[in-house]
C-alpha cells in the first residue's frame, strides 16, 4: 500500500519543485519618488499619509511577478485588487477606498523596462506568451495566489477592480446580437451561458453606463442567489453579471468562488487618462465600493 502512495508524492513533489515559487522578497519603497506612472499622478505626500508601500517581486515556473503592496496600517480591511496595470480607473479607486476603508490593495505591476510602463499583460517571462495577471489564479502555480492572498486580513471582502473597453463583441452573445462589434464580453449588454446578465432598471448612475457592472460569481451546481452579495446588490438596482463557474479559468472571481472567499469584482469603462475623465471612471468604482460595502460588508467601517 505504501509503494503507489511513495510514488504518487515523490512524482508531486518533483512537479511542484519544478514551479515552486522563490519566496517573495519585499522592499519598501517611497512612494513620492518611485518611478510609475500610477505613481506619477500622486506625488502629494498628503495622499500618502499613513500608508505603507512595499514592492513585491517573485518568480514562479515562467513568469517574474512584480506587484505594489500599499497598506493602510492604521486598520485592516479588504484586500483591493488591481490585476491589471492599464486600468489606471482602478488604481485611482483602489487609493481612494484603502484610505477610507483600510486593508490593503495589492496592484500587479507589469511595467518592466522604461517605456513599458502601464500595460495589461505581463512581459517579464522565460519563455512563451505575456501573461494575463487574472488568468494565473491556477492551482499548478500556487504561488500566484498566495502572493496576493498573504495581504487579505478582512474584515470585508476581496475586491477586485477593472476597466473595460466600450461596448462588446456580440459575435459570442446570446442577446443583443445586432449592437456594434467591438472589443471582449464585458457588459452588461452580453450574455452567453457563463455571463448571465441582471441589468439595472433605472439605469440611473453609474449604470447608465453598460460597461459599468459589478460581477457576481456562483458555481455551476448551486444558483445567482449563492453568490456574495448578488441579492443586495440587484436589489440595489445594480448591473450585476452573474457569472456561473464550472471549471476555473484561472481569474481571481473564479478562485474566490472555489475556494470560499467573499469576493466582489467591479468594472467600468476604460475613459483614460485625462485627469476628468480619470476621475470618472474612478467615482463610478467608488459608487459602487461605497453600496456594496454598506449593504454586504457593514463591519467594513469608512473612515470618519
Ligand atoms: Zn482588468
Amino acid at each position: 500500500m505504501m509503494r503507489p502512495l511513495l510514488a504518487a508524492s515523490a512524482l508531486w513533489l518533483a512537479l511542484a519543485g519544478a514551479s515552486a515559487p522563490d519566496t517573495p522578497r519585499i522592499e519598501r519603497v517611497d512612494p513620492l519618488t518611485v518611478q510609475d506612472d500610477d505613481f506619477a499622478r500622486h506625488r502629494d505626500p498628503a495622499e500618502w499619509k499613513g500608508l505603507r508601500v512595499d514592492r513585491i517581486s517573485f518568480t514562479e515556473e515562467r513568469g517574474h511577478w512584480r506587484m505594489w503592496r500599499i497598506a493602510n496600517r492604521a486598520r485592516s480591511g479588504p484586500l483591493w485588487f488591481v490585476p491589471h496595470d492599464n486600468e489606471n480607473a482602478g488604481f485611482e479607486a483602489a487609493l481612494v477606498a484603502v484610505r477610507r476603508y483600510g486593508g490593503v490593495i495589492v496592484a500587479v505591476d507589469s511595467g518592466v523596462s522604461p517605456g513599458d510602463d502601464g500595460i495589461r499583460f505581463n512581459r517579464a517571462v522565460e519563455y512563451g506568451p505575456p501573461i494575463d495577471p487574472n488568468r494565473n489564479f491556477d492551482s499548478a502555480l500556487p504561488g500566484y495566489a498566495r502572493a496576493v492572498l498573504a495581504n487579505y486580513r478582512g474584515p470585508g471582502p476581496v475586491i477586485a477592480l477593472h476597466t473595460n473597453s466600450p461596448g462588446f463583441d456580440p459575435t459570442d452573445s446570446k442577446c443583443n446580437r445586432d449592437d456594434p462589434k467591438t472589443n471582449g464580453v464585458i457588459s452588461i449588454r452580453f450574455c452567453d451561458d457563463t455571463l448571465i446578465p441582471s441589468a439595472s432598471q433605472s439605469r440611473a448612475y453609474p449604470f447608465d453606463d453598460d460597461d459599468t457592472v459589478a460581477f457576481a460569481t456562483f458555481l455551476a451546481k448551486g444558483t445567482p442567489s449563492d453568490a456574495y452579495c448578488r441579492d443586495q446588490m440587484v436589489g440595489a438596482d445594480f448591473n450585476v453579471v452573474q457569472e456561473r463557474v464550472l471549471t476555473s479559468d484561472g481569474s481571481a472571481s473564479n478562485y474566490a468562488v472555489l475556494h470560499g472567499l467573499r469576493y466582489l469584482n467591479f468594472e467600468t469603462q476604460e475613459r483614460g487618462l485625462e485627469p476628468a475623465a480619470l476621475a470618472g471612471a474612478r467615482d463610478r468604482l467608488l459608487w459602487m465600493i461605497d453600496r456594496a460595502i454598506a449593504l454586504c460588508a457593514p463591519e467594513v467601517k469608512a473612515a470618519r
